[in-house]
């Protein structure tokens, strides 16, 4: 179970005083998880609005979703990008364990995704560039995601997305990593990459499948793989089996392509150490990739 101990780097800037569930005033549930309820939460010192996520004890514990819930909070505890959700406070009373986090207003990416039907190109673009820099953060702090989706890429009050849902990632240069070993199937079957279905294995070059996967579904609207189940999507991907729709750009066409490369060392970006490669493809040409997140989002259609 988390432990109560406080962590410096949980803390709110400018105050490392200790926050407890009566800090907070709860207003509406803003979702629900498997194993937790998500709640806007207003801290009665500072008045700042966060989500806290709140895991009840005996749930997790039946459920054996405590390693989950670990990784989750030491994966975040070790995050701080503009880019991705952080973890400000995170204290527990006996029933509920709580996560203090970055308040995503705007929802998950993949409601902006189906309102819109399919992103124009400039759209998709700058999403995609978001998403890619905060993707090669997490790589540069040793977090492999393992379950990156359109439901798991928020975004904030002024349109920019926040990366969230570390219960599945993989730390790969701590203990916290153990022994390489065989991976259990973790993540979502529309984005699972070929490599996890046959070998088992998983490393940061899934995360850049699954960045392919999701620049075709902002820019289509629809997933490459896609059976009538998980058993014939996993079929499709093994099979390499997808078609990238007439009205894609070239540019579009061809990052698609070198990111949904079948065998993972193809892949663009798959040298690393970092995803240079993928930002110096012709898809972003014209983007400005300093500071992202405090540039003004391309209005939406
Ligand atoms: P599961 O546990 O089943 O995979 P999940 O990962 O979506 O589901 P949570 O992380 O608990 O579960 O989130 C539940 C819902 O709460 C999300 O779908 C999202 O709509 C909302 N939510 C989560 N985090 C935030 C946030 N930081 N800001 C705003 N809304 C959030």
């Amino acid at each position: 179970m988390a432990s109560p101990r406080p962590d410096p780097a949980a803390a709110a800037p400018g105050s490392l005083a200790k926050r407890t569930v009566r800090d907070f005033t709860f207003g509406r549930i803003l979702g629900e998880g498997s194993y937790s309820t998500v709640m806007l939460g207003t801290d009665q010192t500072t008045g700042q609005q966060y989500a806290v996520k709140i895991l009840d004890k005996r749930h997790i514990i039946k459920e054996k979703k405590t390693k989950y819930v670990n990784i989750e909070r030491n994966t975040l505890n070790r995050l701080n990008h503009p880019l991705v959700v952080r973890l400000h406070f995170a204290f527990q009373d006996p029933t509920s364990l709580y996560f203090v986090l970055d308040y995503a207003e705007h929802g998950e990416l993949l409601t902006l995704i189906r309102r819109c039907g399919q992103l124009p190109e400039v759209n998709a673009r700058f999403y995609l560039a978001e998403i890619v820099t905060a993707v090669e953060y997490l790589h540069s702090r040793g977090v492999v995601h393992r379950d990156l989706k359109p439901e798991n890429i928020l975004l904030d009050r002024d349109m920019h997305i926040k990366l969230t849902d570390f219960g599945t990632a993989k730390l790969t240069d701590s203990a916290d990593a153990g022994p390489p070993r065989a991976n259990s199937f973790v993540g979502t079957a529309e984005y699972v990459s070929p490599e996890l279905l046959t070998d088992k294995a998983v490393d940061r070059r899934s995360d850049l499948w699954a960045l392919g996967c999701i620049l075709y579904q902002l820019l289509s609207g629809r997933l490459p793989f896609k059976g009538a189940n998980d058993y014939q999507t996993f079929q499709q991907i093994i099979r390499h089996e997808y078609t990238i729709p007439d009205d894609f750009s070239p540019a579009a066409r061809d990052l698609v392509t070198q990111l949904l490369a079948a065998n993972p060392a193809d892949r663009i970006g798959a040298a690393g150490p970092d995803l240079a490669a993928v930002k110096a493809h012709p898809f972003f040409s014209g983007l400005d990739w300093r500071d992202l997140h405090l540039q003004v989002p391309p209005p939406l259609p």
